[in-house]
């Protein structure tokens, strides 16, 4: 057994060298896709003479900007769709962090593009046709073909990006945000028509009709491909359904699904599903819930906090109950894995892909550590495995139970702790960091305050793994 537990750790980290380079050339595919084809629009603006334009400083300068700004806004538009269609090549690149941080970043440009496009292309016509600004714009929206299908979709991107705000999302219920969000996708298909109709750049040359009429149709395909076909054939196939429900911690639920083949869907422990139950009306709503526990045989266990609806209604789940998944998704695995020492901290439910984690993964007694953030100690999830995993494997476990402090001290530790530098905090909890990989998983503020703390105690980025439980 010693001999095994010695040998374990050597040939997993051959394999996760491995998996990092796959991980990078993912990544690297990703972003090389997303400049390539900005480039390309670039390009056809250019062979379009918008340099000519630009420099002839007079009307047309600010047409030919608007009509640049409109096609990379169109382009980032699409790359949205993209980024939320499930597709592998931007799961496997960015990682679901990644990409909830990019759809962040790329809707921002994208919305101030589109903006910058409406304001330039109405001076610019304006200008060259000395018309008042305001009457050009009306023009614009009555007497052009698909404006007005453009500038429905234009209120409803405002909409989208307005209530994605962070005050005001934190006003509205997720189910009513995300159900507003959804419109996102009608306001890029109500732009389209305008594109073909007026956009002298989309039928100007052939490229630019085949370039624009393949993005279209490979973002629908996408859409409709990984989002709804491969869930529904993927949840089909494995027949899954509920085995049992039980507590966990004070208010928290686990509950065992089982099905047929579960071991070909490739879950790994780290690993997240969008579950759906078919228990009533609602069960469309489908939320994000990790593996509870590294994936044996054909089942596979979650574990989650009751916060809202959707996670009280877990209790009442009977057995025999079918479900549907998309997935599984994540990076936050142990192939990112590069070291011997396992450093894990969760807030909360956060724990529950930590011990999946833990389960799987290879160490010798000792070599690994767990913190757990909690309310109090009986919030706790998971509480009888991490026990059996102390006992059996020799994991050490550290509770850091209560509320946090008013003012002052780490964010991620409790009032007892607020006196702490959090580097020293971490040094004293795991030693020698330099040989640890560090997992963290709760809400992203906890995440980043605990990030600060490790980059500041000497933990490089590269050894730093996460899931968020918030978007
Ligand atoms: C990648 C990921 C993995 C997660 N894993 C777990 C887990 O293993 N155990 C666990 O207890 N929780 C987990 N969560 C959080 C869990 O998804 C939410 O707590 C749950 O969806 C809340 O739903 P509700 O209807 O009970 O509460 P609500 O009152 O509807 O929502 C409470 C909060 O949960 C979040 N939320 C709600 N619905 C969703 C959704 N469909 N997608 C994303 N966020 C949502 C929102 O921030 C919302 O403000 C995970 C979240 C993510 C993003």
């Amino acid at each position: 057994m010693a001999a095994l537990t010695a040998l374990a750790p050597v040939s997993a980290l051959g394999a996760r060298g491995s998996s990092s380079r796959r991980t990078t050339a993912w990544n690297l595919a990703a972003v090389g896709a997303i400049w390539a084809t900005s480039l390309f629009v670039l390009a056809l603006w250019v062979s379009g003479a918008g340099i000519q334009s630009l420099l002839a400083f007079d009307g047309d300068s600010a047409t030919t900007l608007g009509r640049l700004t409109g096609l990379v806004s169109a382009n980032l538009l699409l790359y949205q769709v993209l980024l939320m269609a499930r597709v592998p090549l931007f799961e496997h690149g960015f990682g679901r962090d990644g990409i909830t941080r990019l759809h962040r970043v790329v809707g921002f440009w994208s919305f101030w593009l589109l903006l910058a496009h409406l304001v330039l292309i109405t001076v610019g016509y304006a200008a060259t046709s000395h018309t008042n600004l305001l009457v050009q714009a009306w023009e614009f929206v009555w007497d052009y073909p698909g404006m007005l299908l453009a500038t429905a979709g234009t209120a409803l991107l405002i909409l989208v990006v307005v209530t994605s705000i962070r005050r005001a999302r934190r006003r509205l219920r997720y189910e009513s945000w995300h159900l507003l969000h959804l419109y996102g996708y009608l306001g890029v298909g109500l732009a389209i028509p305008h594109m073909l109709w007026t956009g002298a750049d989309f039928t100007a040359s052939p490229a630019a009709t085949v370039y624009w009429w393949s993005l279209w149709a490979v973002a629908a395909a996408c859409v409709l491909w990984f989002r709804i076909a491969v869930p529904l054939i993927r949840s089909a196939r494995h027949g899954l359904r509920v085995v049992a429900v039980a507590p966990d911690g004070v208010d928290g639920v686990s509950v065992r699904v089982a099905g047929r083949g579960v071991r070909r869907s490739g879950a790994r422990a780290g690993q997240f599903f969008v579950w759906r139950f078919l228990d009533g009306p609602g069960w469309t709503r489908g939320h994000p819930f990790s593996l509870a526990a590294a994936p044996v045989g054909n089942e596979l266990v979650l574990s989650a906090r009751r916060v809202g609806d959707g996670t009280d209604r877990l209790a009442d789940l009977r057995p025999g109950t079918r479900v549907l998944v998309e997935g599984p998704y994540g990076r936050m695995t142990g192939e990112r894995r590069r070291g011997t020492r396992l450093l894990m901290l969760g807030a909360g439910a956060g724990v529950a892909p930590l011990v999946a984690l833990l389960q799987a993964e290879p160490y010798a007694p000792g070599e690994a550590i767990l913190v757990t953030r909690d309310h109090t100690v009986a919030h706790g999830l998971r509480r009888a495995e991490i026990d059996r995993l102390a006992l059996e494997r020799g994991l050490v476990h550290y509770a850091l139970p209560g509320h946090r402090a008013a003012t002052g001290g780490p964010e991620w530790v409790p009032a007892t702790h607020a006196r702490w530098d959090g580097p020293d905090l971490l040094r004293r909890i795991a030693g020698d960091l330099s040989a640890y990989d560090v997992y963290l998983c709760g809400p992203i503020p906890w995440m980043r305050s605990l990030q600060r703390d490790l980059r500041a105690a000497g933990v490089p980025a590269a050894r730093i793994h996460s899931e968020a439980f918030s978007i």
